[in-house]
């Protein structure tokens, strides 16, 4: 390996380090982000639970009110009823009696369908307000940990930074430039080894007469860069020339 191919791959280690950090830190931001997230979800529909359980135990307190005129009004007909003799204004009140009951009847019942919806309704908010307490309790925790773990990440990404300066500082501009690219558009892999003469970023064939190329550029100590030939690769090869000079390719 010539010394720039050593530092293309110093550097490609390195930037592929820091983009998993990178990927880290993104994942634990994010796995934050779904807590607080979930946390407010809740809070919002406990806030419209509370909010219906309001409105039904209105609803609640009127037909209680309502029942109890019901009932007094009733009273006060069976009042009226002992005191009056005729027989025809007895059965009259009588019948107005039964008619009043049976309409209490149904504002019982109503009143009966209420209280199950408010059980049911605040058995939700108790449920949620329970979930709450456990999301506010993972938020602490996870808080913590996840910020003493992202100041770790980020301390370490800074020194690979520092050290990717100092690799670049080393390398010809254009040459780290084409690196880049290839490493942005090549899913974090830009150079390869040739084995056995294949790209082992591709795993296509290189021709054998490339693959000489490349080899005697490299014993030569030559400065001249290939790249693997097949459209959809074009990433940087080289060949791991051993102490023998006997190669892989
Ligand atoms: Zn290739």
């Amino acid at each position: 390996m010539t010394t720039q191919i050593a530092q293309l791959v110093s550097l490609q280690e390195l930037d592929q380090r820091l983009q998993q950090k990178e990927q880290q830190l993104e994942d634990l931001h994010q796995q934050v982000a779904s807590v607080r997230s979930e946390k407010e979800t809740r809070q919002q529909e406990a806030e419209e639970r509370q909010q219906r359980i309001s409105e039904l135990e209105s609803q609640q307190r009127e037909t209680d009110g309502q029942l109890k005129l019901e009932e007094e009004k009733i009273k006060e007909k069976r009042v009226r009823l002992n005191r009056v003799r005729n027989e025809r204004e007895q059965l009259a009140l009588q019948r107005e009696i039964e008619l009043m009951k049976e309409a209490n009847g149904q504002i019982e019942e109503s009143i009966l369908s209420v209280m199950e919806q408010l059980e049911e309704e605040r058995q939700h908010l108790a449920d949620i307000q329970t979930r709450l307490e456990e999301l506010d309790s993972q938020l602490a925790e996870e808080a913590v940990e996840v910020e003493k773990h992202i100041a770790g990440l980020e301390e370490e990404a800074q020194a690979d930074r520092r050290q990717r300066e100092e690799i670049v500082a080393d390398l010809d501009a254009s040459l780290c430039a084409r690196y880049e690219r290839i490493f942005g558009n090549r899913g974090a892999l830009a150079v390869v080894e040739v084995r056995d003469g294949t790209c082992q970023g591709c795993y296509m064939r290189i021709p054998p007469h490339m693959c000489n190329q490349i080899q005697s550029s490299q014993i030569q100590g030559s400065s001249e860069i290939f790249h693997c030939p097949h459209p959809y690769c074009g990433r940087i090869v080289y060949i791991q020339v051993e102490a023998d000079g006997v190669s892989g390719a």
